[in-house]
């Protein structure tokens, strides 16, 4: 019989629930897998996107065709064809065009160190995700005339040689403001600006420029949703429609020595046979144009939206979109996403609004980009003038027990095992193990539960995740300290009958609605 207790005390570290069982010793060192290709010109071919509309209603991006005879578009996220001036860019007036993306040891290769399978930065779930998100970006290239090139190692140091190599006069990648990529930039603006190359970043992974509204607010970032949302105003593309389409791109250039490939599978970066429960959700910008597309068409469920509210144990069919992965990677563009709830919004009589709506959930997304451009060290605690310094326990112990799904409470080792399994759970699944790490039960730093979120989660995003533990744990934003997710009757109310913690703990599946002691 299984007893719960408060798991302050470590005696409570036991049940032996399975966790997902994937061998490390299966992980390998990485296989070769650079071989030379031979390029592929496809017919170029008219991409139709599930959701693009026809291309005489789409407003051509008033971007000015640039010279030079080459370029190369740098895929880091933006993984997708709709709404990239990047890539429209790189292809105006260019000759060649060199797609490429850079496999990141770092982030790709197998590390037998980490807790669990993957590389040093990233789960498995999560490498998947994005390799089948590159194998749906390849696709799409090739039917436009093009294709994706893969190149590995250090990306700036990669990405000089390429330049180098091909001689282009453009280099053209999405802005990305996450402290890494800040990083990455410097490194190859200083070759391309010694070197005359021109470089297009524009910002399109967000709805609006993190910079723009730090500085219309006297270079502080808004601390508040309220003030982000006045300082925000309108999305400054809104009245003109996004290009969600592209009819052809131009071919690409003799790749001459540098070393590239096809989209390696998980086998080729040297993770061998893996078993796993894999999540559920493929990656790709085909798959997200799809699911965003079955969200919207639901337009009372779009209207009536309204977040807290929602049941965070539908397993089968989420209570929301699930577009998160797709938003990480930029296989979905945010600023697309916002333009089709409007579509909605004008066509139903009433309709929720922010912060509650789904396009509050997007400026939710916004917000935390915004402070998290604009605060040093926002991803921890010393040094961070916005997180509160609370002297949390420092117990391996217990942060493993949590980690591992061995609390011993069914509704938190639930939803951590479909951390483990699924990399995506409902954001009051996130709340609840969440506050259970931090302020509600084991009083355990913020930051280890941050840097579990950050390796599992699909979605699993620098400003987002670090924005949302500060809040959970009232380190910042929120500091309702005692409002407590009751690791018990919280999970009762909306899985009362225990569906989600049996689907997820199959060891508990044959336990008694109500038995004596045990809450499932
Ligand atoms: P929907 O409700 O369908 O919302 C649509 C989109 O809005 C989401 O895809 C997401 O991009 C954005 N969004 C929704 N809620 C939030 C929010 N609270 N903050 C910022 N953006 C939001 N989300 C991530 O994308 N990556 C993370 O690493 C991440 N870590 C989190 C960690 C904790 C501790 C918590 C409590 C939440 C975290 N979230 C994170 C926020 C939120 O839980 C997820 O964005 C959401 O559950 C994703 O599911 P969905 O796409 O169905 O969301």
């Amino acid at each position: 019989m299984v007893q719960v207790s408060p798991l302050l005390h470590k005696i409570h570290l036991y049940p032996p629930y399975p966790t997902p069982r994937t061998s490390l010793a299966s992980q390998r060192h990485p296989t070769r897998f650079f071989k030379a290709t031979p390029l592929i010109f496809d017919d170029a071919m008219q991409l139709l996107l599930c959701l693009s509309k026809p291309a005489q209603h789409l407003k051509k991006n008033p971007l000015m065709a640039a010279s030079g005879s080459g370029s190369i578009m740098w895929f880091r996220k933006g993984l997708r064809i709709h709404d990239n001036p990047a890539l429209e860019y790189a292809s105006k007036g260019s000759d060649f065009v060199y797609p490429v993306f850079v496999i990141d040891p770092h982030y790709m290769e197998p590390d037998p160190k980490a807790f669990s399978p993957g590389s040093k930065l990233a789960g498995l779930n999560r490498i998947r995700f994005l390799l089948e998100s590159l194998v749906d970006l390849d696709t799409s290239l090739k039917k436009l005339g093009s294709r994706l090139l893969i190149s590995k190692g250090e990306p700036g140091q990669v990405l000089i040689q390429c330049l180098k190599e091909w001689g282009v006069k453009k280099l053209c990648y999405e802005h990305d403001t996450d402290p890494y990529y800040q990083a990455l930039d410097i490194k190859v603006k200083e070759y391309t600006s010694a070197a005359g190359i021109e470089v297009f970043s524009p910002v399109s992974h967000t709805l609006f420029n993190p910079a723009d509204i730090i500085q219309r607010n006297g270079g502080k970032p808004p601390l508040t949703y309220q003030s982000f949302l006045k300082l925000a105003g309108q999305p400054s593309w809104l009245s003109s429609p996004l290009l969600t389409s592209i009819s052809s791109l131009p071919p690409v250039g003799d790749v001459g020595s540098c070393e590239i490939s096809e989209v390696p599978t998980i086998k080729d970066l040297g993770y061998g046979d893996i078993e796993q429960e894999w999540t559920p959700f493929r990656g790709g910008e085909s798959e997200a144009l799809k699911r965003l597309k079955e969200s919207v068409s639901d337009k009372n469920w779009v209207a009536n939206f309204e977040k807290p509210k929602g049941n965070p144990s539908l397993f089968v069919k989420p209570a929301t979109t699930v577009l998160s992965p797709y938003l990480k990677f930029g296989c979905l563009s945010s600023r697309y996403f916002y333009q089709c709830l409007q579509d909605v919004y004008k066509n139903v009589q009433k309709h929720t609004s922010p912060p509650v709506s789904l396009a509050g959930q997007l400026l939710w997304r916004d917000f935390f980009y915004t402070v998290a451009f604009g605060t040093p060290n926002f991803d921890r605690m010393k040094g961070n003038k916005l997180c509160k310094q609370i002297p949390w326990n420092d117990d391996d112990e217990l942060l493993a027990a949590w980690s591992e799904a061995r609390t011993g409470y069914p509704w938190i080792d639930a939803i951590m095992v479909q951390l483990r399994t699924w990399g995506w759970m409902h954001h009051l699944a996130r709340h609840s193990v969440a506050c259970f790490l931090t302020r509600g039960d084991l009083f355990l730093h913020w930051e280890r539960g941050r840097d579990v979120f950050e390796r599992l989660l699909i979605d699993s995003d620098w400003a987002i995740n670090n924005g949302n533990w500060l809040w959970l744990s009232c380190s910042s934003f929120f500091y309702q300290y005692n409002r407590i997710y009751s690791p018990i009757s919280f999970g009762k109310k909306y899985d009362p009958n225990g569906n989600y913690i049996r689907h997820f703990l199959p060891v508990l599946k044959e336990m008694p609605r109500y038995a004596k002691g045990v809450h499932i």
